[in-house]
């Protein structure tokens, strides 16, 4: 039994990276003490197994770090940013804003993702990654709340919450690895055009309930 095995990595291995945008090399920047610890660290000790199985028993592994992904079937009470704000823009409730908002995530639609991971486990067995998935198109929280105010036609207003401990203040992958290594794979779907087929979703699950 020669199966593919593939670990769904996270770009939390990269912390609050000193490094923008982050590419494969950067080891990180990541609290092992903080609130965010287990999850980050947790994924940072699973790309370790990984490698060390690879190492000793020729494992044919695969490791994806996904970046911030999103689309529909997101659940509406996950607490993502992208399901918190067209939930609260649907409902006309007041959009949170953790912090001032001008921390940047990048946010790729999940068949783009998805379409990337296939064709990891396609390639051949001497490709393992780590490679970055995810979207370079880089917003603040502001940004993207003010975008999904004006895709929803809301009349919510921004509201300004606590920040997390140690939320990453930047995100954005360096894709270029994943362009040369996935024959030429590039997200296809901007943020405005994955924003409305996901509000689209929320709004037939609300309407639902
Ligand atoms: N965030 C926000 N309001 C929310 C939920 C999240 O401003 O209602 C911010 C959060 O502080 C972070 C960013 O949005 O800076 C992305 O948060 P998410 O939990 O979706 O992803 P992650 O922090 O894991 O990248």
């Amino acid at each position: 039994m020669r199966a593919r095995i593939l670990q769904a990595s996270t770009s939390e291995v990269y912390g609050d990276p000193e490094v923008h945008p982050q590419a494969e090399s950067y080891w990180g920047r990541v609290n092992p003490i903080g609130t965010r610890s287990c999850y980050d660290e947790g994924k940072r000790c699973a790309e370790t197994l990984f490698f060390d199985y690879l190492r000793q028993h020729k494992l044919r592994i695969k490791v994806v770090r996904i970046f911030n992904t999103y689309g529909p079937r997101m659940h509406p009470n996950d607490g993502r940013v992208v399901s918190n704000f067209i939930v609260q823009a649907l409902k006309g409730e007041d959009i949170t804003i953790y912090g001032d908002g001008r921390q940047t995530r990048s946010f790729c639609y999940v068949d783009d993702l998805i379409e990337a991971m296939n064709r990891t486990m396609e390639t051949a067995d001497d490709f393992t990654g780590p490679v970055n998935i995810g979207n370079p198109g880089e917003f603040t929280m502001i940004e993207l709340a003010e975008q999904v105010i004006s895709l929803t036609g809301s009349k919510s207003r921004l509201v300004h919450l606590p920040l997390p401990a140690d939320d990453p203040k930047q995100r954005r992958p360096d894709i270029a690895l994943a362009k040369s290594a996935l024959g030429g794979w590039e997200p296809k779907v901007p943020l405005a055009e994955g924003l409305n087929k996901t509000i689209a979703y929320f709004d037939q699950l609300l309407s639902e309930r």
